[in-house]
């Protein structure tokens, strides 16, 4: 009952859309759950803020109507709330919703001028259809976490058949036809930031506009709460697990290798 009244004061957990949240990479951001039904995803990353993932899959299909998230995101609009970006992420892995690009449209119909970004793990990337589904977006975020096979599978603990590789071939043939901007977004705990040089080398073939340097702020939560689409903090009053987080200094070490093997740009979540 008291999870109830926590999740009520953040926001409408029975809609789609949730927020806006405030997220230290990109302002003002509301979320759209392409997903919604229960936490799916091709990934079940063993810092996620949705807890142990419950539905591990890669498969694409139509998880709820595109309607339902066009009306949902129209509610809001028509509240008169502030909105700077729309954030694809949710329950899970959104290029899992094989209806995705008929929200894209149905969004950008009703606001041409908020811009849309994806927070995507990459893993459909290799798909062509997923790929076309997505050319609508203005920004794709994606996740790599992981220097190699052994930490993809410590870390991320992928759907069978997804390796990094994949993961990385899939980046790779999105840039050719995509005109908007890649970011990369990056996971640092202990367990990584041993391989700060190999994950480099990575970047340096991927050349994103932008390397997000993240590591997890929130607890693991030992149950599913949608409420944990959004980023907030301090609504956990339900079982959580703390993670191995960098240290400010740690942080600073890694944006130090990183920018000076890749001379990429790097924004951490320590600065
Ligand atoms: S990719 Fe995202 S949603 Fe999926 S398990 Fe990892 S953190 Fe959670």
């Amino acid at each position: 009952m008291k999870d109830k009244k926590l999740e009520q004061e953040h926001f409408n957990n029975k809609s789609t859309v949730y927020g806006p949240v405030t997220s230290w990479r990109l302002g003002e951001s509301l979320g759209i759950d392409p997903i919604f039904v229960e936490s799916t995803c091709s990934f079940n990353c063993i810092y996620c803020q949705l807890g142990n993932i419950q539905n591990i899959t890669d498969t694409v299909k139509e998880y709820i109507p595109a309607q339902q998230v066009i009306d949902d995101y129209r509610s809001i609009i028509d509240s008169g709330k502030k909105v700077d970006v729309i954030t694809y992420s949710g329950s899970g892995e959104p290029t899992l919703a094989a209806n995705i690009d008929q929200m894209i449209k149905g969004i950008r119909e009703l606001t041409p001028n908020i811009p849309q970004y994806i927070l995507t793990n990459a893993t459909e990337l290799h798909k062509e259809e997923v790929r076309k589904r997505i050319l609508g977006l203005d920004k794709v975020i994606v996740k790599i976490d992981a220097p190699n096979e052994k930490i993809f599978q410590a870390i991320n603990r992928p759907a069978a058949d997804i390796t990094l590789e994949s993961v990385i071939e899939g980046i790779k043939a999105f840039q050719k036809e995509f005109q908007g901007q890649i970011e990369v977004q990056t996971m640092f705990m202990p367990m990584n930031k041993k391989e700060t040089q190999q994950l480099a080398e990575i970047l340096k073939e991927i050349k994103p506009s932008l390397v997000q340097l993240n590591t997890p702020k929130r607890p693991y939560p030992m149950s599913w709460h949608r409420e944990n689409r959004g980023n907030h903090l301090g609504i956990a009053d339900y079982e959580t697990r703390s993670l191995k987080v960098l240290s400010p200094e740690e942080a600073q070490e890694v944006e130090a290798t990183l920018t000076k093997i890749t001379g990429l740009k790097i924004q951490s979540i320590y600065r």
